[in-house]
């Protein structure tokens, strides 16, 4: 048994020997590609015009994918001790690298990192926020003194002389594997998932302005492109960070066709999502919150899972499903007081692949969120990745059970109960 507390991140050293893994499993050399921009360089070809590393058009490779990803770590939006750093999407590569999930290790083709593409454009943006909030952010961008770091929202969530540029190649990166996906689709009944392993994150900010870590809704956008460019009406968002996505919840409220499904710890910031809010107006019942007891872990989730995003996953029918997925529920992180392990999120990310399988050609993207630990949050990453290739979990390894409490079985199952009565399941 491998706990996550025995693991070392030691990402500060940027260009020593990085050792992540347990013994046992291979460790890289060095790590110094990592840092040295190649995989974090920004491109400006266009997003249509994907290649991958051999320079064969991109397109000929999805027969084989079952992954997709594209990374955009804004190394330049930081600020010393918060926890939505720079260090989040690194420790996530990292991880990748190390267990050996990247395109570099499977000849196969079955993984595929998608480098080129286009920040999202400030349209992309303004479909869920106001434009005079996209012009304020450019302003900062363009105006800021280097280091300069101004809190701009609730959270608290901050803003350094690179947000705005790196929060539009954040919400792009995510188009790019919508893209991706969407034309896999077409050529494959059983198309790669994407996974974008972005930041900042994006589900708390609300139209006019950030909110708790988040600059623009990334999946919220990513839901207005799939209509506007694919002509997928029928978008199913899941979010399973351990807050209420409350600024994906207000873009969609009183939307019929965007059905948004989030399960979150009761009473955890913002103090949103509640279960009677359930959508108004046209979007009346397309709209699901189910708070959970602290204390849940991975046999509530399953059986929410079960009982709750299956049947209504079924019976809204999607033509694509997006996924906010946050790890911040994981037992390690004091954020919140989930129990969700890093087999959690195997099972999350299996089921929801097969749910997407069976209901919309297989076309679903993931979108980082939250995730503040580096360790529980670069292994969850690693093993939501093992089920979306289809690899056996290595959660076994990577959990200490020790470290769990046993979970508020009688209350998680009058939640599910509740739920299902209001949203008649
Ligand atoms: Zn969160």
């Amino acid at each position: 048994m491998v706990v996550l507390n025995n693991l070392h991140c030691s990402l500060s050293s940027a260009t020593g020997n990085v050792l992540f893994l347990p013994a046992g499993h291979h460790s890289v050399s060095s790590n110094t590609r990592l840092f040295n921009g190649n995989v974090f360089s920004r491109s400006k070809n266009q997003r249509v015009t994907i290649r991958n590393s051999s320079s064969q058009p991109y397109i000929d490779q999805l027969n084989n994918a079952k992954l997709i990803y594209s990374v955009a770590p804004s190394m330049g939006h930081n600020k010393k001790s918060h926890p939505e750093s720079h260090f989040r999407v690194p420790s996530i590569v990292l991880a990748l690298e190390q267990l050996e999930l990247t395109p570099e290790f499977r000849d196969s083709g079955e993984i595929i990192e998608i480098k080129d593409f286009n920040p999202a454009s400030v349209d992309d943006i303004a479909s869920v926020h106001e434009r005079d909030y996209v012009s304020l952010l450019e302003f900062l961008d363009s105006t800021m003194k280097k280091d300069v770091v101004f809190n701009i929202g609730g959270g608290p969530t901050y803003a350094t002389e690179t947000t705005f540029q790196d929060s539009m190649v954040a919400a792009g990166a995510g188009l790019a594997l919508l893209d991706s996906v969407v034309a896999a689709s077409k050529i494959n009944k059983d198309p790669p998932v994407g996974f974008a392993l972005i930041r900042p994150p994006g589900h708390h900010a609300v139209q006019h302005k950030p909110m708790g870590f988040c600059v623009f809704g990334n999946v919220a956008i990513a839901a207005r492109y799939a209509q506007r460019v694919h002509g997928l009406k029928r978008v199913f968002i899941i979010d399973f960070d351990a807050h209420h996505g409350n600024g994906t919840n207000d873009a969609f409220y009183d939307d019929p066709d965007v059905f948004f499904l989030s399960f979150h710890q009761d009473g955890s910031y913002p103090g949103t999502g509640k279960f009677n809010e359930a959508g108004a107006g046209a979007g009346e019942g397309a709209t699901l919150n189910l708070p959970l007891p602290a204390g849940s872990g991975d046999a509530a989730v399953r059986a929410v899972f079960d009982e709750v995003v299956v049947p209504c996953a079924q019976r809204f029918k999607p033509d694509i499903i997006l996924v906010s997925a946050g790890y911040d529920g994981h037992v390690l992180i004091p954020l919140a007081q989930l129990q969700f392990t890093t087999g959690t999120y195997y099972m999350l990310a299996s089921g929801i692949k097969e749910l997407a399988r069976d209901l919309c050609g297989g076309r679903c993207v993931f979108f980082l969120e939250g995730g503040y630990n580096l360790e529980s949050l670069a292994l969850s990453v690693a093993d939501t990745f093992h089920a979306l290739i289809g690899d056996p979990s290595l959660a076994s390894e990577f959990d200490d059970p020790n470290v769990l409490c046993e979970e508020p079985k009688a209350q998680v199952k009058e939640a599910i109960q509740r739920i299902k009565h209001i949203h008649s399941l």
